[in-house]
């Protein structure tokens, strides 16, 4: 098995996203912000993930889909797999807090 996700004693979900090199952070508790299915193999998390200004994205079945019009970075409009997990070294480790729920 082939973690993509990690969830945080916190209850936040994290992954490492391929369009801004970034690792995001999106709060699954308390109830009513995101919601995962539960697998971190092949995650889905609703609703979309929106870095303002920079990355759109919407997490399927351990794939991530990047909107076309209001992300800026090159994976725009494109869907790629979501990395393993466990390559978390070549990734930068900050961990974005200001991502929003999109409206
Ligand atoms: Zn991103």
């Amino acid at each position: 098995m082939t973690a993509r996700v990690r969830v945080t004693a916190g209850g936040s979900l994290l992954f490492h996203c391929p369009g801004c090199g970034n690792t995001h952070a999106v709060r699954l508790r308390p109830p009513g912000q995101w919601t995962w299915n539960g697998n971190a193999e092949l995650p889905s998390v609703q609703p979309s993930v929106n870095v303002v200004g920079r990355c759109h994205a919407t997490i399927r079945n351990g794939r991530i889909s990047f909107t076309p019009n209001d992300t800026t970075h090159a994976l725009r409009g494109k869907t790629v797999d979501l990395p393993p997990w466990e390559d978390a070294a070549q990734w930068d480790s900050e961990v974005d807090r200001d991502a929003k729920e999109n409206p």
